[in-house]
């Protein structure tokens, strides 16, 4: 097995090292990320510039492929130029910070997977929460037998996973819950200071607790300390807004009325 390794917190981020160490149990890794943090990129590409990328070592040992660019860059060129066949699970991450709730939205790390699942290929992002002192080992280790079980189920090409590992699960045994993305906002206050030079600035202040719902979320389960797994999809088609959209008629003027 062949898989693509990528993240949004560079190519020296030290989730990427212990993930790709783990993967290595699993078959062949090829590391392909972004040269520089690209956190909260989301799905952003480079087509107005040209995309550089080089080999970056460790003494004598590789260590992957440094691309100038976006997550999703580092997974087009990794697909495209650097893999040395098509690879068959692409793992973005681990992330340094959760990626929960509306932030799926905001992220480099799923982005990157999201662009595996546009090439058909079984994807997954893996984050654990912030923490100076993040475990990134034992984080791999629980995201190593999550992808385990989700092998095993043999999931369809191009299927798309987000794991989220929060810093109580890392001791004892984990407590995995499947559940859906909350999609409340949050994260709406910010902090008004002023520079040494008499302009005000703004610094996103921390995120409130989120609302009670009647369906759990991953915010919601990963606040209760368990690690979760949320099938995603990209289609941002509403269904229902098909039919409703396409009953009755539409009237459009010709050209020239
Ligand atoms: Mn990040």
């Amino acid at each position: 097995m062949l898989i693509l390794l990528t993240n949004d917190d560079g190519i020296y981020a030290p989730g990427l090292a212990a993930m790709g160490r783990a993967l290595r149990r699993f078959g062949d890794v090829s590391v392909v990320a972004p040269a520089t943090e690209q956190s909260g990129v989301g799905h952003a590409i480079t087509f107005l510039t040209p995309l550089t990328a080089k080999e970056i070592f460790d003494g004598d040992r590789s260590r992957g492929w440094a691309v100038d660019g976006s997550p999703a860059d580092a997974v087009k060129l990794g697909i495209a130029e650097f893999c040395p066949r098509r690879p068959d699970l692409v793992v973005s991450g681990i992330n340094s910070g959760l990626n929960a709730g509306i932030n799926v939205l905001y992220s480099g790390t799923v982005a990157a997977a999201i662009e595996g699942a546009f090439f058909g290929i079984t994807s997954i992002a893996v984050s654990l929460e912030w923490d100076e002192h993040a475990d990134y080992d034992r984080a791999a280790e629980i995201a190593i037998d999550v992808i385990g079980g989700l092998l095993d189920r043999r999931p369809a090409p191009g299927s798309l996973f987000n794991l989220n590992i929060p810093t109580r699960a890392l001791q004892g045994v984990p407590e995995l819950r499947v559940v859906p993305m909350g999609v409340f906002r949050y994260g709406e206050a910010f902090e008004r200071r002023v520079d040494p030079r008499g302009r005000a600035y703004y610094w996103a202040t921390n995120d409130p607790p989120p609302p009670p719902s009647p369906v759990e979320t991953d915010v919601a389960a990963l606040a209760a300390g368990a690690v979760t797994l949320t099938p995603l999809e990209y289609d941002l088609t509403h269904r229902a807004g098909l039919d409703i959209l396409a009953a009755g008629t539409w009237r459009i003027g010709p050209a020239g009325s």
